[in-house]
């Protein structure tokens, strides 16, 4: 098949390339459906190709400001710290095909200099995609969040081989098959049991990192890593394995430092 067919037919497309299990129409968005066309982490309809894939992806390619990005140098600032108003979740994780995404229900938010970002969904890549000083982490969670207006902001947070932690189990030990939904009943997670002591940030302007490559997005990426065990890392990695984009260019963005606690 010609992927040119592809955009035309987008709808039979998806149905019959993610045959394998993706679920990209409802990826990226907080759940919300999207109806995009089938892409992946390798091959034909990986990172390198999401732009020419469909039009609504077009800025996977001729974007300025697309996610990640290697963090390094960072202007130091003093910035008005985020505060985290997260609430325990009744435990809701989707198998997109691309990443295990835990939609959360109404009520957990953060606020950035004033204005209210309501989480709408967690989800997972590893390796990591951002890098830090050229660094690659074993792993990186991202919390998406959106304000009244529809603007975006993500919280990132590397996860580094140590330590077993639990507060990451009730999520990764329900990951459902591809396409499925786990809902196990009684099973909570508190997102932010899954974050740093220290909740210092990176922060830049980019986007989100699958396609369509929204930009708009206030990216903030943790200083500080979390660990998960070896054999955590290695179950997570049973689903997925190498679900991150690479690095983007930079374009003369700046990405500052937040140096109090
Ligand atoms: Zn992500």
């Amino acid at each position: 098949m010609k992927r040119t067919n592809l955009i035309g037919i987008s709808l039979v497309a998806s149905a019959l390339l993610c045959s394998a299990g993706c679920a990209s129409r409802h990826h990226a968005t907080g759940g919300k459906p999207e109806h995009g066309v089938h892409w992946s982490y390798a091959g034909d309809t990986g990172p390198g190709n999401w732009g020419k894939l469909a039009p609504e992806y077009a800025l996977c390619s001729t974007g300025r400001r697309q996610s990640p990005i290697d963090i390094s140098p960072a202007a130091a600032r003093d910035l008005a710290n985020i505060s985290f108003n997260y609430q325990p979740l009744p435990l809701n994780v989707v198998n997109n095909g691309h990443t295990a995404q835990v939609n959360a229900a109404p009520g957990s938010f953060i606020t950035i200099d004033g204005e209210r970002f309501d989480l709408a969904q967690f989800h997972f890549h590893s390796p990591s995609e951002h890098t830090i000083r050229g660094v690659q982490a074993d792993a990186e969670m991202h919390l998406v969040h959106k304000s009244a207006d529809g603007g975006l902001a993500v919280e990132g947070v590397m996860l580094q081989r140590g330590a077993h932690n639990p507060a990451f189990d009730p999520v990764w030990n329900n990951i459902p098959a591809p396409g499925q939904t786990a809902t196990p009943s009684g099973a909570f997670v508190n997102a932010a049991a899954l974050l740093p002591a220290d909740t210092r940030t990176f922060r830049y302007d980019g986007s989100l990192t699958t396609p369509p490559g929204t930009e708009g997005v206030r990216w903030n990426l943790m200083v500080q890593p979390v660990t998960v065990s070896s054999s955590q890392l290695a179950a997570f990695r049973r689903h997925y394995h190498g679900n991150n984009r690479p690095v983007q260019a930079l374009n003369g963005r700046e990405v500052v430092e937040d140096v109090s606690p």
